[in-house]
């Protein structure tokens, strides 16, 4: 992403809460965005997955410029690129487990779709609750369906806010191999925006921002 700002206007104000934001994320990376509460984590977060756009500057994923496109073009090559963790999950109330990983395979027009939504979630641990409705879930479960749906198009690049907010460190460190082992296996780009310094620990590199800004850009070596 090259000079990219993010503006909100109400009626009485103007809020730039990302200034001239440069940032470049290599294929097969891993990496942690930090910062304090309200810093523009969740913003930046979406605007590099298309969920969102600009006011000013270029974001491009995979050579394709998102701030060209319109909103459904945006939504295609999210579909094809893109998997992401929400940090308060936004499952559909209405679908089962099955039914919520099945949409984006549905989207694509995958055929076995039913097969492969029982497959992911088997692999995180959700193969017996796969009928639950997302009510009818704790917390944690219905982090693991978001991490199947977000699985479910074999994105090349995943981003998760907050992945693990609010899990007890057992369904927590579940969720972490999940998603290091998806990097380590399939080489996904990982972008995680966290507060946890552990997990951001794990990470090939971290990114601060402040106030709309990045004031650290570090790469961490490990053995
Ligand atoms: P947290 O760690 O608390 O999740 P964050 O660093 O992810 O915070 P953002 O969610 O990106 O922060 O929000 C950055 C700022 O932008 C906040 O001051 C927030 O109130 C403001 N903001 C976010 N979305 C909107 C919006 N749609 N309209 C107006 N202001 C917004």
């Amino acid at each position: 992403i090259k000079q990219v700002s993010k503006t909100y206007h109400n009626a009485n104000n103007t809020l730039t809460v990302l200034d001239q934001i440069d940032l470049s994320i290599t294929k097969g990376e891993t990496l942690a965005i930090t910062g304090p509460s309200g810093s523009g984590k969740t913003t930046l977060l979406g605007l590099c997955a298309g969920l969102d756009s600009a006011s000013s500057g270029t974001v491009a994923l995979s050579g394709i410029t998102l701030n060209e496109l319109n909103e459904d073009e945006r939504a295609a090559v999210r579909n094809q690129y893109v998997g992401f963790i929400f940090q308060n999950f936004q499952l559909l109330p209405t679908l089962t487990a099955l039914e919520n990983v099945m949409v984006p395979l549905e989207l694509r027009g995958a055929k076995n779709s039913k097969t492969i939504a029982l497959g992911l979630l088997e692999k995180v641990g959700l193969g017996s609750r796969s009928h639950h409705y997302p009510i009818q879930l704790s917390g944690g479960e219905q982090q693991r369906v978001s991490l199947a749906r977000a699985f479910s198009n074999q994105p090349a690049i995943l981003f998760a806010d907050e992945p693990t907010g609010n899990l007890d460190a057992e369904t927590s460190e579940r969720i972490i191999k999940l998603l290091f082992d998806l990097n380590k296996d399939a080489g996904t780009t990982l972008v995680i925006v966290t507060h946890d310094n552990e997990l951001a620990a794990r990470t090939n590199r971290i990114v601060k921002i402040k106030g709309g800004s990045i004031i650290a850009d570090e790469r961490l070596i490990h053995a």
